[in-house]
C-alpha cells in the first residue's frame, strides 16, 4: 500500500503509542479523583497541556481539551456566539471551510444570525479587503481555517485576525491541517480560538483541542462536572490526551526536516504529474500552501474513477473532500474556486507524510499517468486529449 491520504487522518506514531499504552492499562484512574490513581491521571493530562502550550506559546489555562476538530470548531463558534449575542448578530466565515464549520454557521442562520460567507480567488485564497468590507457594526465573530484541507493553501490568517481585531471581532481559526505542520505562535498571532485535532499530526482520532485566548468569554456546548475549568463536560479522554500531546511535541521538534523533505516529494510528485499528464491543473500552485499537499484536476475524467483505480493498484488518495466522497456533489472547495461542474469532478488530492518515499513517488507517477491515459480512452470527451496531444 502506498498511502496518501494524510490530511484525511495519518497513523500514530510509534512514540505516541508507547507513551499512550500504560494509560489504557495499569494507570487507568479517573483524573477527576482525590486519590492517587486519580491524581496520577490527573498530572498525565495537565503534562499534556502543557506540552501543547509549549508548542504553540500559548498558556495552560487557554486550552481545552476536546473529542477533535469537529467538536472543537463548534465549541469554538457556538460557544462564542451565544456569549456575544447581545452584541450584534453578524457572522464571518469563507465558503471554503470544512463542514465542521460551514454546517455550524448554516445552523446559527437558522437561529437567527446573519451569515457571510467569503469568496475565495481561483487560487483558493480569501482576500483580506474583501473581509473588511463585509464588518458591519453588527460583526461579532469571524471564523477563517488556516490551511484549507483539499488545496493546502494557507489563508493570510495572520493579516485577517489583525483586521478583526481593529475592529473588535472575535476571531477563530480552524487549524486542524495547520497544527504540528507549521509554526504557531501564539504570542505574536492575533488570533482568539484556534481548533486542532491529533489524528491529522500522527496522534490518536477522537481528541482534539481548543485554544481560548485568555479573556475570551464561552457559553459551554457539553454541559456537565466542571471538566476543563467548566467549559467542556465530560471525562478526560486521558490515554487519547497524553498521545496527543506526545505527537504535536514530536512534530513540533522534527517540523522544519520534515517540511522539507516532504516538499521534495511532492514537488517530484507534481513535475512528473505535469510533464507525464497533458491538461492537468493544480490548485493553488502560486500560493502560500501546505508542503505535503497536491490537488490535481484532470479534465475528461471522473475523481472518483482515479481514486477506485488507485486504490486498485494499491495507492490511496481522496477525491475532493473524503467527508464528500460518495455523494455526486463536486467539492464546495473547487466550486468555490470558480472552476465548473465538469472540471471539479475530475480532482484528485495526494497528501502526503512521515513514510513516504521518493520511490513511491515515482510509482505513483507511473501508476497515475497509466490510470488517466486508460480512463481518457474510455471517455468520449478524453479522446480528443488523447488526439491532440
Ligand atoms: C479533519 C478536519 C476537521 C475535523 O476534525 P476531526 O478531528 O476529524 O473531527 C476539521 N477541519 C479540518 C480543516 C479538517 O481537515
Amino acid at each position: 500500500m502506498i498511502y496518501l491520504d494524510y490530511n484525511a487522518t495519518s497513523p500514530c506514531h510509534p512514540k505516541v503509542i508507547e507513551t499512550m499504552l500504560p494509560f489504557f492499562g495499569e494507570k487507568f484512574g479517573n483524573p477527576s479523583s482525590l486519590h492517587t490513581m486519580g491524581q496520577e491521571a490527573k498530572k498525565a493530562i495537565e503534562e499534556s497541556r502543557a506540552a501543547i502550550a509549549r508548542c504553540i506559546s500559548a498558556r495552560e489555562e487557554e486550552i481545552i481539551f476536546t473529542s477533535g476538530g469537529t467538536e472543537a470548531n463548534n465549541l469554538a463558534i457556538r460557544g462564542v456566539v451565544k456569549a456575544y449575542q447581545k452584541k450584534g448578530n453578524h457572522l464571518i466565515t469563507s465558503q471554503i471551510e470544512h463542514h465542521a464549520v460551514l454546517n455550524v454557521f448554516k445552523a446559527l442562520e437558522k437561529e437567527g444570525f446573519t451569515v457571510t460567507y467569503l469568496p475565495v480567488n481561483q487560487e483558493g485564497l480569501v482576500d483580506p479587503g474583501d473581509f473588511q468590507k463585509a464588518i458591519t457594526p453588527q460583526t461579532i465573530f469571524a471564523s477563517i481555517m488556516h490551511a484549507n484541507n483539499e488545496t493546502g493553501v494557507i489563508q493570510p490568517i495572520e493579516e485577517l485576525a489583525s483586521i478583526a481585531k481593529e475592529h473588535g471581532i472575535i476571531f477563530h481559526t480552524d487549524a486542524v491541517q495547520t497544527a504540528g505542520k507549521l509554526p504557531i505562535d501564539l504570542g505574536k498571532l492575533p488570533v482568539d480560538l484556534l481548533s486542532a485535532s491529533a489524528h491529522k499530526f500522527y496522534g490518536p482520532k477522537g481528541t482534539g483541542f481548543l485554544y481560548v485566548r485568555k479573556g475570551v468569554r464561552l457559553i459551554p456546548q457539553l454541559l456537565g462536572g466542571a471538566h476543563e475549568r467548566g467549559r467542556r463536560g465530560g471525562t478526560e479522554n486521558v490515554p487519547l490526551i497524553v498521545g496527543m500531546g506526545k505527537a504535536l511535541e514530536i512534530c513540533t521538534q522534527e517540523q522544519e526536516e520534515e517540511n522539507q523533505r516532504i516538499q521534495a516529494l511532492r514537488d517530484f510528485l507534481e513535475s512528473g504529474i505535469l510533464a507525464e499528464v497533458p491538461e492537468v491543473i493544480i490548485v493553488g500552485r502560486r500560493s502560500p500552501r501546505l508542503s505535503n499537499t497536491s490537488l490535481v484536476l484532470v479534465r475528461y475524467v471522473e475523481g472518483e474513477s482515479m481514486l477506485l483505480n488507485l486504490d486498485f493498484a494499491g495507492i490511496c488518495v481522496s477525491s475532493g473532500s473524503a467527508c464528500t466522497s460518495g455523494s455526486l456533489e463536486p467539492s464546495h472547495v473547487l466550486l468555490a474556486c470558480g472552476y465548473p461542474h465538469e472540471i471539479a469532478h475530475g480532482s484528485v488530492r495526494f497528501s502526503l507524510g512521515k513514510w513516504n518515499t521518493m520511490e513511491e513517488m515515482k510509482e505513483v507517477v507511473r501508476v497515475f499517468s497509466s490510470i488517466v491515459e486508460k480512463l481518457r480512452h474510455i471517455s468520449p470527451f478524453g479522446k480528443e486529449v488523447i488526439r491532440n496531444v
